[in-house]
């Protein structure tokens, strides 16, 4: 009974059984294969197949050549100085995290390609083959990030006090941040955030950098999925509208604005424990709503918005986005209709995230111009987050997961260059060490 044929359905049986004839439409087989350009995602996708089917064949000689470059690269003076930069102003911090290889992967056949040099350079071993299928060779790329990047047995801790203490101390001043996880589904988004979260939880209410904690916090928590917003903290999949509030004092705008979130359940809490608890149930919901869409909870994005309340009145935000996957293309072709306006609409969201930040350094940076329009209008996404766009005060920071696997070689080459375009650096293809 579960799997119901999609002739049932009522509409589509006419399209299933047209007569023959009424119109000359593409046989059955054609119409499986798309029409035009996605021949080509099929020849990317038997082009990366043939990449990862080399990579793993030949992995002694590759993991070798790592492990060679490793021992040239990685001498104790070559561990640069610590050195994370404060952001320039208007800027955004870039962070990129690499996860353990686990034991299965390796059982697989993985080996470790990606290594972190010093605070801030994570390098990715790409391992190919030449076009004449014989020789071999190991292009290293390296990206150096203003914030910082962490290996694999950093401890959440830190990663905390690195990326995001920052921003929570600044939301416990009464202004705002946003930190976003992004990288492929698997690379430790969400269990970079979790820890994240727990350590700003406790800050918030307990005060931190000598700063006095919230007195009241209230919670929002919803799902960015195509161009809706849908609430976490209620049954039902109940859609949350954005609504734009801007700032006047007497007639005149001051330039200040938030965003309201109509329809959403905002809980407002006075303790950890309880603040825990609501964020537990948003989680709970996550999981079931995407078993049930049949949507892994990788194609849409996660918010969670923590307005503070202080002691003097005054009110500050932390803003923490869990991303959907960063993985595209290669599997465009294996997607439905739906899943392909999904992606299409994920990958408009990061381009206007792009912009934004690339807008708001243009506004706020030494030589920046306050009549600078950051374009927060065009994703949901910038839309919840316009308010960090437009304050000079806000603080931002980004942190690219990445997964060490072989396998995965293409996707933390991908995270690696997409954050950096996010931070600023855009014809940087990483420099080869
Ligand atoms: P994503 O949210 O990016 O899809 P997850 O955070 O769910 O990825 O991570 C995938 C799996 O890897 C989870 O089981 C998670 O616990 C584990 N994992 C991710 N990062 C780490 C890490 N730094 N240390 C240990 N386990 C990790
Ligand atoms: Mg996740």
């Amino acid at each position: 009974a579960a799997d119901r044929p999609a002739t049932s359905k009522p509409g589509s049986v006419g399209r299933v059984s047209k007569p023959a004839g009424a119109r000359p439409g593409p046989t059955t087989a054609s119409r499986k294969r798309p029409i035009g350009g996605d021949n080509a995602g099929d020849k990317m996708h038997r082009q990366m197949f043939d990449k990862r089917e080399s990579r793993r064949m030949n992995r002694r000689p590759f993991a070798a050549s790592v492990k060679r470059w490793r021992d040239e690269n990685l001498t104790a003076s070559a561990d640069e100085a610590n050195a994370h930069e404060t952001p320039a102003r208007g800027s955004i911090s870039v962070f990129a995290r690499k996860r353990p290889l686990f034991d299965p992967e390796r059982q697989r056949g993985e080996y470790d390609v990606v290594t972190v040099k010093g605070a801030s350079t994570a390098v990715v071993h790409n391992c190919q083959m030449h076009a004449d299928l014989k020789r071999m060779f190991v292009k290293h790329c390296a990206y150096t990030l203003s914030g910082g990047v962490f290996d694999d047995a950093v401890q959440e801790h830190e990663v905390y006090a690195k990326s995001a203490a920052p921003l929570v101390a600044q939301t416990l001043k009464g202004s705002v941040g946003a930190l976003f996880m992004y990288g492929q589904t698997g690379s430790g988004k969400t269990h970079t955030m979790e820890n994240i979260e727990k350590h700003a939880v406790d800050a918030l209410f307990f005060g931190d950098s000598g700063l006095p904690g919230a007195k009241t916090i209230k919670v929002s928590y919803f799902e960015i999925a195509g161009k809706t917003c849908v609430d976490l903290l209620q049954p039902g999949r109940v859609e949350i509208r954005l609504k734009e509030l801007f700032e006047e004092q007497g007639e005149e705008l001051t330039g200040q604005m938030e965003v309201e979130l109509v329809g959403a359940k905002e809980p407002e809490v006075t303790n950890a424990a309880e603040l825990k608890k609501v964020i537990d149930e948003g989680k709970a919901r996550r999981q079931t709503s995407s078993t049930q869409c049949n949507a892994s909870s990788s194609r849409s994005h996660a918010v969670m918005r923590l307005t503070v309340t202080l002691a003097n009145g005054s009110t500050g935000r932390l803003t923490l986005v869990d991303c959907a996957g960063s993985e595209r293309k290669e599997d465009n072709t294996h997607h439905d209709e739906k899943q392909r306006k999904e992606t299409a609409e994920i990958n408009a969201s990061l381009y206007a995230l792009k912009e934004c930040v690339r807008f708001r350094r243009l506004k706020f940076s030494g030589s920046g111009s306050s009549s600078v329009h950051v374009p927060y209008r065009n994703s949901p996404l910038t839309r919840v987050l316009a308010e960090c766009f437009v304050r000079d005060d806000a603080g931002l920071a980004v942190i690219g997961t990445m997964s060490p696997a072989s396998i995965d070689t293409e996707h933390s080459l991908a995270t690696l260059k997409t954050i950096n375009a996010i931070g600023g650096n855009d014809d940087n293809e990483g420099y080869e060490e």
